[in-house]
């Protein structure tokens, strides 16, 4: 299994998944974490359990829908219910590891290093117009009592600027809701930054932009490594990326 890391997030349990270290079957191979795809079920859970192993931790998940709606897990000291529809979800659980399904989509982890809660986001274009990373900064505010300036971030792996063309219409709404630098506006080739577009809307809600590492590695190029929705189309996989709480709280 090979699963890539933040050095900004060394304190916490976290991690991006790649194509590597699971059973499934072409075209979804190997290590698809994703059950809606049409991949074997059997190989799904199989994958599934292989992370658990691998990093010793549950996962907290959710039906992701595009949205910016946060839920709250682990308090009860269940992972929740996998059929809650939103796109981020914090926790404050050691041992529970927020989780978000991604394959173009941008995966983002948050820790707080004081209290050492987290939170996984989910943002496509939709999530990131909608600011799903902030709705996830003030549901660790709201739930946790934490303060943005502390927070740690990694924006991981997903589709970049190299392969993201859009619709002139998207790219200017990125241009008029985010900024003129998260968007190319060629004529022809019109193409959106998801990961400054994030980072642009992480900083806005507080955190500060040394305290935000992204982790630029493009899904659409790296046919070897991620699965590709862009690439691929519908029948590809999903990798995953997720954050536990940092056992011992710390500051840095
Ligand atoms: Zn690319």
């Amino acid at each position: 299994m090979v699963i890539l890391s933040s050095a900004l997030l060394a304190g916490f349990p976290h991690g991006f998944t790649t194509r590597h270290g699971g059973v499934s079957r072409a075209p979804w191979e190997s290590l698809n974490l994703g059950g809606a795809t049409g991949d074997d079920r059997a190989a799904v859970e199989e994958n599934w359990g292989r992370l658990r192993q691998e990093t010793g931790l549950g996962f907290a998940r959710v039906r992701q829908v595009h949205g910016c709606r946060v839920v709250t897990r682990g308090e009860a000291g269940g992972a929740g219910d996998e059929a809650d529809e939103a796109d981020a979800v914090v926790t404050a659980r050691p041992g529970l590891a927020a989780s978000v399904l991604t394959a173009d989509c941008v995966p983002i982890l948050i820790g707080d290093p004081r209290t050492g809660a987290v939170a996984a986001a989910h943002a496509g274009w939709r999530g990131t117009l909608a600011r799903v990373a902030a709705t996830a900064v003030e549901a660790l505010v709201r739930e946790f009592g934490a303060h943005p300036e502390n927070l740690l971030v990694a924006v991981g792996p997903a589709i970049g600027p190299c392969c993201y063309e859009v619709s002139p219409d998207l790219a200017e709404r990125f241009v008029a809701e985010i900024g003129p630098s998260v968007a190319m506006l060629h004529p022809r080739t019109p193409r959106v930054d998801l990961w400054s577009a994030n980072e642009a809307v992480l900083r806005a809600a507080g955190v500060p932009p040394e305290r935000i590492e992204i982790i630029d590695r493009c899904t659409a190029c790296d046919a070897e490594s991620f699965f590709s929705h862009r690439r691929d189309g519908a029948r590809t996989g999903r990798q995953v990326g997720f954050i536990a709480p940092a056992r011992t709280p710390f500051l840095d």
